[in-house]
């Protein structure tokens, strides 16, 4: 099943924001697939307040919904640099004021939940969208004001649908927040295979800061080190499977460690498009063999090629799932 909506999505231009991610990259997608019986283009799901106090503090929660908006998207989506300049931002451009982004966000961030719910009763969901790893309790920054898959899971601990969750992150960039946001949960355990350098991009934060927060396993791949990838990621799959057990995993499969991904923070991770599709294959069988339900998102993939990572992927596993080819 493959979920999707033309009205989740929070198009960029529209708020003047110059942030380098398409709806090309699901568009495209979605035309690739054309002819599949197991697309869905609509949920009525939304974020709500209830939702984010599960995981936000109440303060940075309610901050959405009041005059702080603005200020929550600006931080999230670093729009101001710290002299005040702007950075990818050009509000003289924009048609709609920030604040009015919020409804478009609650609706595609909820699409991860409606996706696990998909994956709980028939085995596997991929939702074009989601996976903002990098949103705190309560602070958002690397293009994420909520964390998706951390609000997806206590939705489905809070219905009594799962106890236990795997979130295997397949991001170039490392999940910070979601393993802040679980450190210390033994019911969720938290995997990242990310650039070993480049990410919080700040790397002056003190060692204090959540996000130092080691994942449960965490591989940093170094520069230059592509070719180990995929050992490496099937290594740590093993050790997820031997150290604890699931209800569901939610699978961040971000294109932009692809080598042709256009953001600039993304070119020290370069796998080729058969790596790519290597990796989500062998993480896609991983879960079959052991019969896990897995909800997977679109997270990170900058450019208008990205679409390409997922296409090829999907048009493997449809048919696989559905006897479609
Ligand atoms: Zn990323």
């Amino acid at each position: 099943m493959v979920l999707y909506d033309r009205s989740a999505i929070l198009d960029f231009p529209r708020f003047g924001i110059k942030i380098p991610a398409f709806d090309s990259r699901k568009t495209r997608t979605m035309d690739a697939l054309h002819g599949l019986p197991d697309l869905v283009d609509r949920f009525d799901d939304t974020t709500t307040l209830e939702d984010l106090l599960r995981v936000h503090s109440s303060d940075y929660s309610r901050g959405f919904f009041d005059e702080r908006a603005e200020d929550r998207f600006k931080a999230g989506f670093e729009l101001v640099n710290p002299d005040g300049s702007f950075n990818r931002w050009e509000p003289e451009n924009a048609r709609c004021p920030l604040r009015e982004m919020t409804p478009l966000l609650m609706k595609m961030q909820a699409g991860t939940y409606r996706a696990s719910r998909i994956a709980m009763e028939g085995g596997f969901c991929h939702y074009l969208g989601g996976g903002a790893h990098h949103a705190h309790r309560d602070f958002g920054h690397g293009f994420c004001p909520i964390n998706d898959s951390a609000l997806a899971v206590r939705h489905l601990q809070a219905d009594g649908v799962v106890q236990r969750v795997w979130i295997i992150d397949l991001d170039a960039h490392k999940g910070d927040g979601t393993a802040a946001i679980f450190s210390g949960d033994d019911s969720v355990k938290t995997l990242s295979i990310h650039m070993a350098r480049g990410w919080p991009l700040d790397g002056s934060l003190p060692p204090s800061h959540p996000s130092w927060t080691p994942s449960d396993i965490d591989i940093p791949i170094e520069s230059g080190e592509e070719g180990q990838y995929l050992d490496r990621l099937e290594s740590a799959l093993k050790s997820l499977k031997t150290s604890s057990r699931a209800d569901l995993a939610i699978v961040l499969a971000g294109a932009d460690p692809w080598e042709h991904d256009a953001l600039p923070s993304t070119s020290l991770l370069n796998l080729t498009l058969d790596q790519m599709t290597e990796r989500d294959r062998m993480t896609y069988m991983f879960l079959e063999e052991i019969g896990l339900p897995s909800a997977w998102l679109t997270a990170g993939g900058y450019g208008e090629d990205s679409w390409q990572v997922h296409t090829r992927f999907l048009r493997w596993v449809l048919p696989r799932r559905c006897q479609w080819d």
